[in-house]
């Protein structure tokens, strides 16, 4: 491991860093052979699909259908490094939890499931049988199935997410927590409102045709670096890419395609961004409404489709055209000039896409902000036609899937009535926890028993010691898991790890060798294959753990869950009578690169409650202050991180090396509180029920606005307090946490 070094990086994304990176990560995991070839079987028919995010596959016929992250991502599940028994004989959890996520990841894949004993203060072998009917007495026990919780990670492929919503609902409950809860669910509420759909309605064909692309709140050179293959070429044709973000962020601006013989071999490169706007934490909805406000005054909007299709048009353009540019350069951070030099973009091209991320939906007013980020898009009718539309940027590889199978604690009445009708059972109907109310729950009492099927909810979810202190006052915890993370040694009483297959191993079932099938950002179904061996002979696939796990706790089930899970097309079918779009699944799935569902504002058709879209206008200032602090910080992830995994501890693009407590820092806001880069700080922020603190992060100069911060989450999500969650939405305000800065006495200064 490198020393922390601090230090500009001026070349491109991309290029031949990229692919230095790339060898590393199989290096590390000591699979270069293994592991190359399994690349090439990425992201490709009679392939997996990669478990890194969600961005959608091109071509699933070219030889090269991943990125740098991909690799780290494959590289991390195909390691050759085993952690056994043994390893758990030799650590109790006190000791495991001494270390940071980083090492916890680097110990390998899990073998066997274990189950803590409380005794040794270790984790123990035990039998497959004895785990299930441990999970099955602690839920059986329970005094009314809502004690239980169930929190599913984007990770989970769709057979297995519908055969466990289906357990979990059959059990009685609808506590049915999502990593969506933390990341998009601000998408899906604005837009089902707005469009009748909380998905994008763009593709990959929508890139190549659009004349504009607005990029908001979304850094995709490290969390979707493929999508900078689709900037690229589309500012190679001349479309121009206008980009809001408080950083500066690399791939944003110039990308060396690590797959171009030109760029790599000649040292071309290309600009991404043709405008870079940098507009303060939390001012998007300003720039928005100002945006809007110069369309409307130059009259710049489709009259025949706002007639046709809109709803709400003269309520908008009322609020919008009250909104003052005093307020508006103030809130936005931006100045009108600025404004309107993007407006005139937008006002130029006949097809726009509007690209976010979680830039925009980690704020407490983020469904406003989509809303108008919506409105934007229908005054110029940029929905249904070729290259318009909204495009949310989706995190993890099936966590679009997972809601479209029914993973919703929310699920619409339409959807229970199908799936009883087809298992015949009686789903239950009020509504369940979300994140944030699962962590109340489990924190009063109220929960008894959480079960993960993936992720790292400990790590993933906000204010992390109120979430540890939930989590360990429950009678049973229990992953499904590949690999060691915080979330196993954050137990309650008792805790089980079960030790699932990843996505690139033969999934073995009774009627021979299995596929799943995910959903992408895009709204594409495909299949995914896994064409290794697994990690451990002990190794059950999700679908299979769901399985016995029901068959355990639910002995009355009229489900044949063996039945289902002996041929995975089995559960196909099921999900094609109860999932709108999945007719005829199985053929449908097997054509090369898999099928589009359906988007009925593709067509221009909106099933909303009026049939029509729906403008919505949004206040500048809704007279909620935000809490007072002098600086506003926003969590994002290094370049050698996906979601809470931590590959590495570098940050390329960002010049940083070795490090991650680190705090990015304008140069005139650190004159300004007389510290200097390399500086040690502890961060502190407030809330109705008193203050949060992290200590020992090293301050970087960095081009970021004033008063505005970054740094990493995990590391910082202890700063978030539960309640601070985005009206209508509940996702947790990670990118708008008010904090103020003290001089630390931990820490060294770095170079
Ligand atoms: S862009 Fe996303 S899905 Fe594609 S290879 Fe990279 S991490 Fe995997």
């Amino acid at each position: 491991m490198s020393d922390p070094v601090i230090k500009r990086y001026d070349k491109a994304a991309g290029g031949w860093d990229s692919l230095k990176r790339s060898y590393q990560a199989l290096r590390d995991e000591g699979i270069v052979g293994a592991g190359a070839r399994a690349m090439l079987r990425t992201n490709q028919d009679h392939g997996f699909d990669c478990p890194g995010c969600a961005w959608p596959d091109r071509n699933p016929n070219s030889t090269f259908e991943f990125c740098e992250n991909g690799v780290k991502a494959v590289a991390a599940e195909a390691t050759a490094k085993r952690l056994t028994r043994d390893f758990f004989a030799q650590h109790t959890v006190t000791q495991l939890s001494g270390q940071d996520d980083f090492w916890l990841e680097a110990q390998g894949r899990l073998t066997e499931p274990m189950r803590y004993d409380a005794t040794s203060d270790r984790y123990v072998p035990v039998l497959w049988d004895e785990a299930f009917a441990l999970v099955a007495a602690r839920l059986n026990a329970l005094d009314s199935p809502d004690r239980a919780v169930f929190y599913t990670s984007g990770r989970t492929s769709n057979e297995a997410a519908f055969l466990y919503q289906l357990f979990i609902r059959e059990f009685g409950t609808n506590n049915l927590p999502d990593c969506s809860n933390l990341c998009h669910e601000a998408s899906g509420v604005a837009l089902t409102e707005q469009i009748g759909s909380g998905k994008g309605s763009v593709t990959l064909e929508d890139f190549e045709q659009a004349e504009a692309i607005f990029v908001f709140g979304q850094n995709p050179g490290t969390n979707h670096p493929r999508m900078l293959g689709e900037l690229r070429a589309a500012a190679k044709r001349g479309c121009r890419i206008v980009v809001f973000n408080p950083l500066r962020e690399r791939g944003l601006e110039r990308f060396a395609h690590p797959q171009s013989p030109s760029d790599m071999l000649l040292g071309t490169q290309t600009e991404i961004a043709s405008r870079y706007f940098q507009p303060r934490i939390g001012g998007d909805l300003a720039l928005l409404i100002g945006l809007a406000k110069i369309v409307l005054e130059r009259d710049a909007i489709d009259h025949d489709f706002i007639t046709q299709c809109c709803d709400g048009f003269d309520a908008l353009r009322e609020s919008v055209l009250a909104a003052n540019w005093a307020d508006i350069e103030a809130d936005s951070g931006l100045s009108r000039a600025a404004i309107d030099d993007a407006a005139q973009v937008y006002i130029d091209s006949p097809a726009t896409i509007v690209c976010w991320g979680m830039g925009i939906t980690q704020h407490r007013r983020s469904v406003a902000t989509i809303q108008m980020l919506m409105n934007l898009l229908l005054l110029r009718g940029n929905i249904g036609k070729p290259g318009a539309g909204p495009c949310p940027v989706r995190g993890h590889s099936n966590v679009q899937g997972d809601r479209t199978m029914g993973i919703y604690e929310k699920p619409a009445p339409e959807f229970l009535d199908r799936l009883g009708a087809e298992f015949g059972f009686a789903p239950p109907r009020p509504p369940g926890f979300d994140v944030v109310a699962a962590i109340d729950a489990m924190a009063t009492g109220e929960a008894r028993v959480f079960f993960a099927m993936g992720g790292n909810f400990a790590a993933a979810t906000p204010d992390t010691l109120r979430t540890a202190e939930a989590l360990r006052r429950c009678d049973l915890t229990v992953h499904v898991s590949t690999k060691l993370n915080r979330s196993h040694l954050v137990h309650g009483r008792e805790a089980l790890i079960l030790p699932c297959l990843g996505r690139s191993e033969f999934d073995e079932q009774a009627e021979g060798r299995q596929a799943v099938t995910v959903e992408d950002s895009m709204s594409m179904v495909h299949l995914s294959a896994g064409i290794r061996a697994p990690a451990s002979e002990h190794l059950l696939s999700e679908p299979a753990i769901v399985a016995r796990l029901a068959c355990a706790t639910l002995p009355a089930s009229k489900t044949p869950w063996r039945e289902l899970i002996a041929h995975y097309d089995r559960i196909r079918d099921r999900i094609a009578r109860v999932v709108p779009g999945f007719d005829d699944f199985n053929a449908r799935v097997r054509h090369p690169g898999g099928f589009h569902l359906p988007h009925p504002a593709r067509e221009r058709r909106f099933p909303t409650v009026s049939g029509r879209a729906l403008l919505v206008p949004q206040p500048l200032r809704d007279g909620t202050p935000d809490p007072a602090a002098p600086f506003r910080l926003m969590t994002v992830r290094s370049h050698d991180q996906y979601n809470t995994t931590v590959y590495g501890l570098d940050d390329r693009y960002r010049g940083v090396r070795g490090l991650r407590r680190v705090v990015f820092i304008h140069r005139e806001d650190l004159a300004m509180l007389g510290f200097s880069a390399g500086d040690c700080v502890d961060l502190h922020s407030y809330w109705h029920d008193g203050e949060r603190s992290v200590s020992g992060f090293t301050l970087v100069e960095y081009d970021i606005p004033r008063g505005n911060l970054a740094s990493y989450f995990p590391e910082t999500n202890p700063l978030v307090p539960l309640g601070s969650v985005a009206e209508r939405a509940g996702t947790p305000t990670s990118k708008s946490i008010p904090v103020r800065l003290t001089r630390s006495a931990v820490g060294t200064r770095s170079s």
